[in-house]
């Protein structure tokens, strides 16, 4: 969707060479080369990444999007990496089963996916795209191809880092001795093997799901409805778009409630009908927009709300590329019991800091808003940059994480040092090191460059 030389965050970078492999052998041997005559190579997936990940910045880019074989079993699919999330969503559904994970974009491909360790909408219920690997095939810069299965662990020592306390996590790789390899190679942002071929776990597609767009007149009541919302059995997904969040796409939805302060997006799996006879009662007790909030329980009506959620990110991303900023957007996430905290603490400081817009969206449900600023000028980036550092600071002295579902990339890889020690990263790139000892892969993504990893 995107070229190979930007991503969706409107990273922008440069290669010597574009490749595309049609076969596993072919993608060695490049690999090969590259190996022998020390050339960087960054991997290419769908291009949706939001942290420059998959920009290059010299060497060969080299996209997997030939990848594209699919099979689908029951309780499983298999997956080149090429495939792209929309098609695996399609082709499981043909079969009566889903695919948990839900990173909203649909464009992104499985072996970006697995490279970000991406979430998405779903994972307040069903976690993140780890949890539904079950085999892995990887190439390695010697020459080697791992087939991987669940179970299979790592054979070299690794010192462990600690795990923040937030529900999602992925920043660094998830150090711990004798873990399996599939936890080491996901989320590792292509810096440590290329991925080609996944085999991940479907289940059977719920029978009755309800869906509902809740709008509240005063913002703290939709906050409030969150912390108690999250308890409601079933539900799989508890999203959260701020005033600004609505007002970006008002345009389009012209039918959004106009006195609407806040909104909150709920997928439920239910048994029967009585389930809407709940929500009614949950709407009056939170002093939710009644009347005016949406409901459906049909596919149909599915696709209208998903569309709905995934049309924030889209007009973030689309403002960005007008503008011609650079996209200030955070991916921290908290311990759940801190969403509060954090959400205070963003809006403090944005209020005193930077007169300009923004919209604050996401997945409420795992405390894990992302905040967009949109800078209307040098200083306000540069106030925008500062801001994003203290909300990063702020995240990991309330427990939480620097990256929950985007990485790091490039954009962001600043960060890693705000939650691990020297130790901690040391013991990282020790793994870097011996996967790729010349750091040819994914060069520029998690750590920065220095004369002893050029
Ligand atoms: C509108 C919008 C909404 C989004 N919403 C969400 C969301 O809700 N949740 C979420 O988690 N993300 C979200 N994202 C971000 C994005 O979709 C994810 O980060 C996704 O995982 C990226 O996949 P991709 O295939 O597009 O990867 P790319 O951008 O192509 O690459 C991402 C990283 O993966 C590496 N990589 C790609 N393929 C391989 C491979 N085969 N082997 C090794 N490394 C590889 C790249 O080198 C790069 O570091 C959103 C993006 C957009 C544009």
């Amino acid at each position: 969707m995107w070229n190979y030389l930007e991503d969706a965050s409107n990273y922008q970078g440069h290669a010597e060479k574009i490749l595309i492999p049609e076969t596993e052998a072919e993608l060695v041997g490049i690999l090969a080369e590259a190996q022998a005559s020390g050339t960087p190579v960054t991997i290419a997936g769908g291009g949706s990444g939001l942290t420059g990940g998959r920009v290059p910045e010299g060497g060969w880019s080299i996209s997997l999007e030939k990848f594209n074989k699919m099979e689908i079993h029951e309780g499983r699919a298999v997956c080149g990496a090429g495939v792209i999330l929309r098609d695996l969503h399609a082709a499981a559904r043909r079969s009566g089963q889903f695919y948990p994970p839900d990173p909203t974009e649909t464009m992104a491909a499985i072996g970006g996916t697995i490279s970000c360790n991406a979430c998405g909408s779903r994972s307040f219920m069903y976690g993140a795209t780890r949890r539904w690997i079950e085999r892995l095939r990887v190439a390695l810069m010697d020459g080697r191809v791992l087939d991987l299965r669940r179970g299979d662990k790592i054979d070299f020592g690794v010192k462990p880092v600690h795990r923040p306390r937030s529900t999602k996590h992925s920043a660094g790789y998830p150090l711990e001795p004798g873990m399996d390899w599939i936890d080491l190679f996901t989320g590792s942002e292509g810096t440590l093997g290329v991925v080609i071929e996944a085999e991940l776990k479907l289940l059977p597609l719920p029978k009755e799901l309800l869906n509902g767009i809740v709008f509240f007149a005063k913002d703290e009541d939709a906050i409030n409805a969150v912390e108690a919302w999250r308890s409601v059995e079933g539900l799989r997904m508890l999203e959260y778009a701020d005033k600004p969040s609505l007002d970006l796409i008002r345009e389009k939805y012209n039918d959004l409630p106009e006195k609407a302060a806040a909104c909150v997006i709920v997928e439920q799996i239910v048994e029967d009908d009585s389930a809407v006879d709940a929500w009614v009662e949950r709407l009056e007790a939170h002093h939710a927009m009644g009347e005016e909030s949406w409901f459906g329980s049909n596919e149909a009506d599915r696709e209208r709300f998903r569309a709905f959620r995934h049309a924030l990110p889209e007009r973030v991303i689309q403002l960005v590329r007008q503008m011609g900023f650079p996209k200030l957007g955070s991916d921290f996430s908290v311990p759940v019991e801190k969403n509060r905290e954090m959400l205070d603490y963003y809006r403090g400081q944005i209020a005193a800091r930077f007169p300009a817009p923004h919209a604050i969206f996401g997945h409420i449900g795992d405390a894990h808003v992302h905040v967009n600023l949109f800078p209307a000028s040098e200083e306000l980036i540069a106030e925008g940059k500062k801001l994003m550092d203290d909300f990063a600071r702020k995240s990991v002295e309330l427990g939480g994480t620097v990256a929950a579902e985007h990485g790091l990339g490039k954009r962001k890889r600043h960060f890693l040092p705000f939650l691990y020690s020297e130790a901690e990263i040391e013991a990282m790139k020790d793994v870097k090191r011996l996967l790729d000892p010349k750091w040819l892969l994914g060069r520029g993504n998690l750590f920065p460059m220095s004369p002893e990893h050029p």
